[in-house]
C-alpha cells in the first residue's frame, strides 16, 4: 500500500509518498507539484478544482473559492448558485482530486495519507481536516504539525547530529513557530504557538487597501476587487526580487509602490509575528543564542521584510535550504514511512506537543459572575498525555454538573476556544459527589474527555453539535453527496484550464491581440474535436509556452 503524505495548504495543496527511504513529490495531472487549493463551479454545475479552478477564479470570482482553510472548523458556508459547501467538503474536493493524481501516477489505489496541519489548528480545525479527509475517501492515519513535518527534511538531510531548530512556517492563511531538537535520530518538539489567522493573504490585503486609498485619493478610478487582488498580489511576489515595482492600475495610471512603502503599511502584522515567538521561548527557556538553525518556510517568507524582522530579531540571517514549498509535504510522506515503520527509518523517533491548554469552566466564589478556566492539561507537553482531575459540586444540591470544556491561555473561560460540554450525574452519597475528570490528547493533537463520578459511573465526551461542528451522520451525507457531484474528470483537467484561460485572456485584450487569441481559440476548438491524443498535446504544450510568455509580458 501506498505511504502517502499531504500538505493541504491555504494557497497550494501537495502530494508526496515515501520509497526507500526516500520521499518524493508526485505530480498532479498538469505535470506540477503544486496544486491551487481553489474549487469552482461552472454555469452548468461542473465543479473543476486545482489548476483550471485558479484560472475560472480570475474570471469568475463570484462562481469560485479560495482560501478556505481559513474557515475550516467554522460553519460558514460557501454558496454557489442552489448549492451549498462547507469548508470540510471544499477541502474534500481538493484531497479528491490529490488521491486521483497520486492513484493515476503510482498506479495504486491509495486509501490512507498521513495529512498535514498548521502547528496551532485547535481541536474543532483538527477534526473538521479528518472530516474532509472521511468525505474525500480518505482515511488519516495521522495529522502531522506542519513545522514539524518540516523539520523532519531538515533534520534528516543535516549531518550534525544534536541541533537545536526554530522553524517559522508563514503560509498562506496562517502563521506557526516551533521549537525543536534533533539528537540521535529523536526528533523532540518542545513547544509550538502560532496565529491562526496571519499569513501571506492578509499581506496582500493591506496592499488592495493602499491600492485603494491611493487611487481615491489620487482621483484615479479603483480597479476592480478580482483586479485589485491580482495587482495586489502581483505586486507583493515582485517585491521579493526587487526593491519597487509598478502597479498598473489602469490602462494609462501606474502606482509606485516601495519596500518602505510596505514595510510601513504591513507594519503592524509583521509586529504579530513577534509574539508567538516570544511565547516558545518563554516556554522554553531558551534564548536566540540556543538555536543552531532560524527555518523558514512556508511561501511567505520569501518576503525581503520577513528575513529583515526575523534577522533582526536574532541578530542573525535566517535558513531556507530546503525548497519551502515542498518540504512540508516531504515531511509528512517520512511520517508515513515512520508510521509503517520502514527499515530505513528504525533509528527516527519523532515525538510532538500540543500548543493549547485544555480544561474546563469552574466556579470561583469571589468572581461569580465569570467562570473561571481551570487547566487540566497546559500547553506544550508532550503528545499523547493523559492527565485527571477531581472537581465537586457547588451546592448539596445539585442533581448534576456540568463540564464545559475549553481550549486556551486566558484566566476566563468565555475568552477561549468553548469545545463541548457533558453533563454528569451527581450520586446521593455525600462520599462520592465528586466528578474525575480525564483529558487526553492524542498524537494527532485530538482530544478525549472522561468524566468518572464518585459511583464509579463513566462518560465519555461526545462533543456537542458546536456550530463549527460536523456530525458523523452529517459527514456520511456530504460523502454521498460528493459521489454525485458533476466533476470535472481529472483526465481532461489540463485541456479544461486552457480553455479557460484563452477565454479570460480573450475577455481581457482588444483589438490585435484579441483576434489573434480568437484564432487560437478555434484552432484549438478543432484539434480538441479531432480526439487525437497526440496532436491535443502538442497543441497544449505550444499554447501554454505562447501565454505564459505574452502573461509575462502583461505582468501577470
Ligand atoms: P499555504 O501552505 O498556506 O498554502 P504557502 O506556503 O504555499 O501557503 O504560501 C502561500 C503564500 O505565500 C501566499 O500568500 C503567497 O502570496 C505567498 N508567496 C508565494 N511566493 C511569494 C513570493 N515570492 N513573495 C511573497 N509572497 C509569496
Ligand atoms: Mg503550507
Amino acid at each position: 500500500m501506498a505511504l502517502i503524505g499531504i500538505d493541504l495548504g491555504t494557497t497550494h495543496s501537495l502530494i508526496a509518498y515515501y520509497k526507500d527511504g526516500k520521499a518524493n513529490l508526485i505530480p498532479n495531472v498538469h505535470g506540477s507539484f503544486l496544486t491551487p487549493s481553489v474549487v469552482s463551479v461552472e454555469k452548468d454545475g461542473n465543479i473543476l478544482v486545482g489548476e483550471s479552478a485558479r484560472e475560472r477564479f480570475i474570471s469568475h470570482p463570484d462562481n469560485s473559492v479560495h482560501a478556505f482553510k481559513r474557515m475550516m472548523g467554522t460553519a460558514r458556508e460557501w454558496q454557489s448558485g442552489k448549492r451549498k459547501f462547507r469548508p470540510e467538503e471544499l477541502s474534500a474536493l481538493v484531497l479528491r482530486s490529490l488521491k486521483q493524481d497520486a492513484e493515476n501516477f503510482l498506479g495504486e489505489p491509495v486509501s490512507e495519507a498521513v495529512i498535514s496541519v498548521p502547528a496551532y489548528f485547535n481541536d474543532i480545525q483538527r477534526n473538521a481536516t479528518k472530516q474532509a479527509a472521511a468525505i474525500a475517501g480518505l482515511q488519516v492515519t495521522r495529522l502531522i504539525n506542519e513545522p514539524t513535518a518540516a523539520a523532519l527534511i531538515y533534520g534528516l538531510n543535516d549531518s550534525e547530529d544534536d541541533k537545536k531548530y526554530l522553524v517559522l512556517d508563514l503560509g498562506g492563511g496562517t502563521f506557526d513557530v516551533t521549537i525543536l531538537e534533533y539528537f540521535s535520530g529523536v526528533f523532540e518538539v518542545h513547544a509550538s504557538a502560532g496565529d491562526n489567522h496571519l499569513g501571506g493573504e492578509d499581506f496582500t490585503q493591506v496592499i488592495i487597501d493602499w491600492i485603494n486609498q491611493e487611487c481615491v485619493s489620487k482621483k484615479l478610478e479603483c480597479p476592480s476587487n478580482v483586479m485589485a487582488y491580482k495587482l495586489a498580489e502581483a505586486a507583493k511576489k515582485q517585491l521579493s526580487k526587487s526593491s519597487a515595482v509598478e502597479i498598473p492600475v489602469s490602462d494609462t495610471d501606474v502606482l509606485l509602490f516601495d519596500q518602505a512603502q510596505f514595510e510601513k503599511i504591513a507594519n503592524s502584522l509583521i509586529n504579530r509575528i513577534r509574539e508567538p515567538i516570544i511565547r516558545v521561548m518563554q516556554d522554553t527557556e531558551l534564548t536566540p543564542a540556543d538555536f543552531n538553525d532560524i527555518v523558514l518556510i512556508g511561501g511567505s517568507t520569501r518576503m525581503p521584510v520577513i528575513h529583515q524582522f526575523v534577522t533582526k530579531l536574532f541578530k542573525r540571517f535566517p535558513r531556507q535550504t530546503e525548497n519551502p514549498d515542498h518540504v512540508v509535504a516531504l515531511g509528512a510522506a517520512i511520517q508515513a514511512g515512520l508510521i509503517a515503520r520502514h527499515e530505513e527509518l528504525n533509528e527516527v523517533v519523532m515525538t510532538d506537543v500540543m500548543p493549547y491548554s485544555m480544561g474546563i469552566a469552574t466556579h470561583n466564589e469571589s468572581e461569580p459572575d465569570n467562570h473561571i478556566f481551570t487547566p487540566i492539561i497546559e500547553r506544550n507537553q508532550t503528545v499523547p498525555v493523559s492527565k485527571e482531575e477531581r472537581f465537586s459540586p457547588i451546592t448539596d444540591k445539585q442533581s448534576e454538573v456540568e463540564l464545559k470544556i475549553y481550549q486556551g491561555e486566558s484566566r476566563f473561560a468565555a475568552n477561549n476556544l468553548y469545545l463541548g460540554e457533558l453533563s454528569s450525574p451527581m450520586p446521593q452519597d455525600l462520599k462520592k459527589r465528586y466528578v474525575d475528570v480525564r483529558f487526553t490528547y492524542d498524537v494527532n493533537g485530538l482530544l478525549e474527555v472522561i468524566a468518572t463520578t464518585g459511583d464509579g459511573s463513566h462518560q465519555r465526551l461526545v462533543i456537542q453539535q458546536t456550530e463549527g461542528r460536523m456530525s458523523d451522520q452529517e459527514v456520511d451525507e456530504a460523502f454521498k453527496k460528493l459521489a454525485e457531484l458533476k466533476i470535472h474528470p481529472r483526465e481532461k483537467a489540463v485541456n479544461k484550464a486552457l480553455t479557460i484561460r484563452l477565454d479570460r485572456l480573450y475577455e481581457q485584450a482588444i483589438g490585435e491581440r484579441r483576434e489573434q487569441i480568437g484564432e487560437w481559440i478555434s484552432t484549438f476548438n478543432k484539434t480538441l474535436a479531432t480526439q487525437d491524443e497526440k496532436r491535443i498535446a502538442a497543441d497544449v504544450k505550444a499554447l501554454q509556452k505562447i501565454l505564459d510568455e505574452i502573461e509575462n509580458r502583461d505582468w501577470f
